[in-house]
């Protein structure tokens, strides 16, 4: 606290990103991070850009890099907005789309990032619970809104929703803005970014983070109808020209050219979850269906808090929430490599 902070600051409650370990001989499986690196072609192009171009400021309107993931959707590169990380493409989306007079919707069990900025840029929200099974039940949001947002597959949850469901709360939901955050997107769920150039509506995220496994290189971005797109390149032309820098241009662009890659890893992703979601089960572990490269889990007698320091004392790191108190009983684990899974449960078969 200071008298030199301004008083939006005073009232911030920052977001808290799961724990960087210093130490490097962790099993890591807290912040849902891709096991399998990125494409080959992500580090050539990196070494190609290391170059005395660098110099040099990169474009700031990304136009190689729009082209890249627009011809990767059938869209138009003017549908495509790209930002440092979808967190600061969703900081851009809450400020320029989702700041009305009625209140935005989201979930009370979501990413809780968008509390955040909703206390950032003083946008007036209510929270929607989730059922009683953990599902968002997209009837509860066709009330009055000044927008909608919502993970699909959800976080922390990893609960898929079918894109039929989707679609009718666009058509119920016409004066507002319905921004689908497909983060997790490429791990079993059903994307709604085909429904795009029907419903202008609709915002999708996505982020190069997770599927295409470059979490360290910051890049995220936006899919939707020329006009929502317009509102964030204003936002960002008014916040910072270049927030994508030439590594960050040169490796996704690549990441998003080698599609085989990206196919495989998520593959191989999705059959170490389903295996892992076996062997939970067999020890008395309850499992949410997961359409993510996590998955929430709870024992049916020990407590969440407990497992997740026990984890932490055989070099395990998983994540686990304190609150809300209906999900405190829940481990959220990444899902790493199949050898990753066994020491998990190798572990916790010592610790129950
Ligand atoms: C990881 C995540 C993001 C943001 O990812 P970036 O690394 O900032 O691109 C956005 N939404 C959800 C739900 C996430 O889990």
């Amino acid at each position: 606290m200071s008298k030199f902070w301004s008083d939006v600051v005073h009232k911030l409650t920052p977001y808290v990103p799961g724990e960087q370990p210093k130490l490097t001989n962790l099993v890591k499986l807290n912040t849902n991070e891709n096991p399998y690196g990125p494409s080959p072609k992500v580090i050539e192009a990196l070494k190609a850009e290391a170059a005395d171009t660098l110099r040099l400021y990169p474009d700031p309107n990304s136009d190689v890099l729009k082209a890249a993931i627009a011809s990767n959707f059938n869209l138009q590169p003017n549908q495509v907005f790209v930002g440092n990380g979808s967190d600061e493409v969703l900081a851009h989306v809450f400020q320029a789309l989702l700041k009305h007079d009625k209140p935005l919707l989201f979930p009370d069990i979501s990413y809780s990032f968008y509390p955040v900025y909703c206390g950032l840029y003083a946008i007036d929200y209510q929270t929607i619970p989730l059922a009683s099974d953990f599902s968002i039940h997209l009837d509860d949001y066709k009330r009055p809104n000044g927008g909608i947002i919502f993970p699909n597959p959800n976080a922390p949850t990893g609960i898929p929703l079918a894109l039929n469901e989707i679609e009718c709360l666009l058509q119920e939901n016409t004066e507002s803005v319905v921004v689908v955050d497909e983060a997790y997107v490429d791990f079993g769920t059903e994307s709604a970014v085909g429904l795009i150039n029907q419903y202008p509506n609709l915002l999708v995220t996505h982020t190069l983070s997770k599927a295409r496994s470059l979490a360290g290189l910051r890049v995220g971005y936006a899919l939707g109808s020329v006009d929502l797109i317009e509102a964030l390149i204003r936002v960002k032309d008014s916040f910072n020209s270049y927030p994508i820098d030439r590594f960050a241009s040169a490796g996704a662009v690549a990441a998003m050219q080698d599609v085989a890659h990206f196919e495989q890893t998520c593959q191989k992703v999705i059959a170490t979850r389903e295996a892992l979601v076996r062997d939970l089960t067999a020890l008395g572990f309850e499992v949410l269906p997961s359409g993510a490269n996590f998955i929430f889990a709870k024992h049916k007698t020990h407590d969440g808090a407990e497992l997740t320091a026990k984890l932490r004392e055989h070099n395990i790191i998983v994540r686990h929430f304190k609150s809300p108190a209906r999900i405190s009983n829940y481990l959220r684990i990444t899902i790493g490599t199949d050898q990753q899974s066994k020491q998990l449960i190798d572990a916790l078969t010592v610790v129950l």
